[in-house]
């Protein structure tokens, strides 16, 4: 496979009438699949839509999703995947930074894109996407063009979570796409007789990229979950569906097996379960163990570089703790800030090669590009841990991490002995102004239902568990933690208030 029609084409000549897509009570085989795709492709250059341009979609996980990636990439386009989440000026920020001349919408989101309309910098046809039925039923069977797609072509925009600041747009070649379609189906033992679920969202890379695309290039069979992450509708798929395969983040986990159903679902289909994209509570990781009968597989990475890490089911035995260690072929480096190796038990930040897995660059931004890409090495703004043997653990992100006198504090590490306590339902860690030090620790605590918490208990509770600095200076306690989408926490919105009141 060199560009992302082959997996289209080849999936309709080897797996004909193999059911591909479950999508609640519609289905797609794969001979179908290509159909519609050819179809809604003849549509689009009806509508002009010429190679090279981007195309954007806001829609949740559907049936007409998996058909839209394909005929943008048919038609030589570009897809640029919109978070269904966003409000109209999130919409209209993604549309003004990537450009596009079409956005295509399902009837859910059109209100809020036409609400964001207006706020568009250019001219943007807003179409209603066809569904997967009207597309099939159609008398006519038209033949689209088929330009010439290389694999480094574009093929595809996809935003970064926006954890961290706004979101940003990495641009990814058809060569990038492909490859990492192949490295995590290989690291993640996936086959053509699996069953997977798509549960994460397929405007991030995690529910297109590792789990969609890996599915469909076997020719094995992806149940695609509405939007809203039920415990109780998944594990019942899980049991009509035979699930045998699926990714899932810690956030999903937890609330599966914190769940009635787990108890009263059959779940021994499930022997891959495949996990990433924040930090595990190791607790958490014994609980998932004991509610499946499954191998787990962690995976790293971001969405600039693809995924790059795994730690196996046999690693999980070695390395409980850990992430992982770089995955074919992928190449990662741990280097300290002069740029050398980190040795064995230190710290440092993680690199990872840019090519064959990573972005071609962010989209329009040469001066965020050229401070993430040097000399070939993407720099993931990730700090690591070297374990030895190749194998690492994320301890925090770089921009994270406080300074306080001459000492370096993950606030990851204080989070997890916050989260320890009884009392604590979510906790937060980040550095505050201090006078004397430079910066301070400070800890925003949601507290557990009905818990009577203090916040010197957790200062005593830390000063037994934590070298004395690492201990919080401050503590808030809140109702909840601000978050987006992909359901990570947003440390700037925290700190903001502090850094403003004291500049
Ligand atoms: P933004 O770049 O916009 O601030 P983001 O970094 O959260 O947002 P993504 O590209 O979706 O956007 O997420 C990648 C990040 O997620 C990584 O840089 C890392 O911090 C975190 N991550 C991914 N997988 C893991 C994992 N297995 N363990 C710990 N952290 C992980
Ligand atoms: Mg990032």
């Amino acid at each position: 496979m060199r560009v992302l029609t082959d997996i289209l084409e080849e999936g309709a000549a080897k797996f004909g009438d193999r059911t591909a897509i479950v999508f609640g009570e519609q289905s797609l085989t794969y001979r179908e699949l290509l159909d519609a795709v050819l179809r809604l492709t003849a549509r689009l250059q009806k509508l002009g839509l010429q190679p090279g341009d981007k195309i954007a979609f806001l829609d949740e996980n559907s049936l007409e999703f998996p058909v839209v990636v394909f005929a943008a990439a048919m038609a030589g386009g570009v897809f640029v995947p919109v978070n269904f989440r966003f409000g109209a000026d999130e919409i209209a920020y993604v549309v003004n930074d990537a450009r596009p001349g079409l956005l295509l919408v399902s009837a859910t989101y059109r209100p809020v894109a036409d609400r964001a309309r207006s706020d568009f910098a250019d001219d943007v046809k807003v179409l209603d996407v066809p569904s997967v039925a009207a597309l099939l039923a159609a008398s006519d069977a038209p033949q689209p063009d088929r330009p010439t797609i290389e694999p480094d072509s574009p093929a595809m925009v996809m935003y970064t979570s926006g954890t961290t600041g706004f979101p940003k747009g990495a641009l990814l070649s058809h060569g990038a796409y492909i490859a990492n379609i192949n490295a995590i189906a290989a690291a993640g033992e996936l086959a053509a007789d699996d069953r997977v679920m798509v549960s994460l969202p397929m405007f991030h890379n995690g529910g297109l990229i590792a789990v969609l695309m890996p599915t469909l290039s076997l020719g094995a069979l992806a149940v695609i979950m509405p939007r809203g992450f039920e415990p109780d509708a998944v594990l019942a798929v899980v049991e009509r569906h035979s699930i045998s395969a699926t990714m899932w983040v810690p956030t999903m986990l937890s609330m599966l097996v914190n769940s009635d159903a787990i108890g009263s679902r059959d779940v021994s289909s499930l022997k891959k379960i495949w996990y990433g994209s924040s930090p595990i509570a190791p607790g958490l990781l014994e609980q998932v163990r004991a509610a499946f009968d499954a191998d787990l597989y962690q995976f790293y990475g971001m969405t600039e570089t693809g995924m790059t890490s795994v730690l196996t089911p046999d690693d999980h035995r070695l390395h409980p703790q850990g992430t992982g260690r770089q995955m074919d072929p992928a190449e990662l480096r741990l280097v300290d800030d002069n740029g050398d190796d980190a040795p064995v038990g230190e710290v440092g930040e993680l690199l990872s090669r840019q090519t064959p897995l990573g972005m071609t660059g962010y989209l329009g931004n040469d001066d965020e590009t050229g401070k993430t890409v040097v000399d070939g090495w993407i720099h993931t703004g990730d700090m690591a841990r070297n374990l030895g043997d190749g194998y690492f653990v994320i301890v925090d992100r770089k921009k994270d991490m406080i300074i306080s006198g001459a000492e370096n504090i993950y606030p990851r590490e204080i989070e997890i002995a916050l989260a320890a306590h009884p009392d604590v339902a979510e906790v937060a860690v980040f550095g505050i102004p201090d006078a004397v030090y430079g910066e301070a620790v400070c800890a925003a605590v949601v507290p557990a239902q009905g818990a009577a918490l203090q916040p010197d208990d957790l200062v005593a509770w830390s000063a037994a568990r934590l070298a004395s600095y690492k201990k919080p200076k401050r503590v808030l306690l809140l109702d909840e933690l601000p978050k987006n989408a992909a359901g990570k926490v947003l440390k700037h919105a925290l700190k903001a208030p502090f850094w403003r009141v004291e500049k």
